[in-house]
């Protein structure tokens, strides 16, 4: 008995947390070895002395409510951050749990439990500052894109609008009406990427999640590309696929980029795309698997990239659907990644929230683009 005794003793005395009991008053009746690490006072300072006073004064009022709380209820336990004073006179965040065990005769008192957790919110408040200022550059930066996006399309239209009138109007040789027809070519494609340029900076991913019928996401997608897979002959099929927790519009718009990719990128042999999913965990992982030309491992994580393209202009496009597809899953918490060799076909990945059961009962959101 003795030696469990000095056991509990040792572990109280040693605990990184202070440990204390009060009276009903609030009055320290014992204070543990610990407090001198918590506090910077010896046990025998605390002892006599009332506990509030220990709390920073702009917290004190709030403090003094937590007390009546708890002698109202004999046993009960609560639990409060404040800001507590050192004996050097500084200030840490102390996070603080206390039991009623004041009916309890072998204990009659209110035992105390005080934990230094300053570090832990600084971190957070460090992890905050953080996000608002990605949050502040993200609107700036969709802000840029915006505008340059915007402006760039009026002389753009002039350009082309007046190459086409000279040649028209003047008498130009083969060679000339040529590179006339370069002028034009290359205004159109500016203005083809003007459009990404545009729809990258409206993409609004601040919008709430809803939960979203995935299944009906895919179809939505694939109606889009209803001429392309016609006239490749793709053959698309799907595994059946979840309730999802995200932007309807968003995911249509993820689908249509990969499986739009997965014909482009097609082999000598007719495209086979494949929609898998798979649940793990709170996530469901979403694979979109062809059987293209495939992308070499060093290739894999650069795609992502902003106006990254790994062919030449013999297949459209301007390097931003992947891009665009890695900001929309990773704005919603999620990660894509490919998996491939060349020759063999891709595997694109990404991460999704799964839905809630009871979101099932909402009205599934989906956007046809
Ligand atoms: P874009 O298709 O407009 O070039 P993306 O950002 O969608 O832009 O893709 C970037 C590059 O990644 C493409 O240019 C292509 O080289 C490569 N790529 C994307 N999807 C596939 C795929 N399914 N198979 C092979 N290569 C692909």
């Amino acid at each position: 008995m003795t030696s469990s005794f000095q056991g509990f003793r040792s572990l109280i005395e040693n605990s990184p947390d202070a440990i204390s009991l009060i009276d009903s008053r609030g009055q320290i009746l014992y204070a543990s070895g610990s407090t001198a690490k918590v506090f910077g006072y010896e046990p025998e300072e605390l002892v006599g002395r009332n506990s509030l006073d220990l709390i920073h004064l702009e917290d004190r009022v709030q403090m003094s409510r937590v007390l009546p709380e708890l002698l109202a209820i004999p046993q009960s336990t609560l639990q409060w951050h404040a800001r507590m004073c050192r004996k050097d006179g500084t200030c840490s965040w102390v996070e603080s749990t206390a039991c009623n065990l004041l009916d309890r005769p072998d204990v009659n008192a209110i035992a105390v439990n005080h934990r230094d957790i300053s570090a832990r919110i600084a971190l957070e408040a460090q992890k905050k500052e953080d996000a608002d200022l990605l949050a502040r550059s993200y609107i700036l930066v969709e802000e840029f894109a915006h505008a340059v996006a915007h402006d760039l399309r009026e002389p753009l239209r002039t350009i082309s609008a007046f190459t086409e009138l000279l040649v028209h109007r003047m008498d130009l040789d083969d060679q000339s009406q040529k590179m006339a027809g370069y002028t034009v070519d290359a205004a159109a494609r500016m203005s083809d990427l003007l459009d990404d340029l545009l729809l990258l900076a409206s993409s609004g991913l601040t919008e709430l999640p809803r939960p979203v019928e995935l299944q009906c996401a895919l179809a939505a997608a694939t109606q889009n590309l209803g001429r392309a897979i016609e006239e490749c002959g793709a053959i698309v099929t799907a595994d059946i696929l979840p309730l999802v927790y995200g932007n309807s519009g968003h995911l249509v718009r993820v689908f249509q980029n990969l499986i739009s990719n997965a014909i482009k990128y097609r082999s000598k042999e007719t495209p086979q795309i494949h929609i898998r999913a798979e649940q793990r965990g709170w996530e469901w992982v979403i694979q979109i698997v062809d059987n293209g030309i495939g992308i070499a491992p060093e290739q894999q994580e650069r795609i992502f990239g902003m106006f990254t393209r790994l062919h030449g202009r013999n297949i459209a496009g301007a390097g931003i659907g992947l891009a665009f597809c890695r900001k929309i899953v990773e704005a919603a918490g999620g990660r894509i990644w490919v998996e491939s060799q060349p020759g063999a076909g891709s595997t694109f990945c990404f991460t999704v929230a799964a839905a809630h059961p009871a979101a099932a009962s909402l009205p599934p959101q989906v956007a046809f683009a």
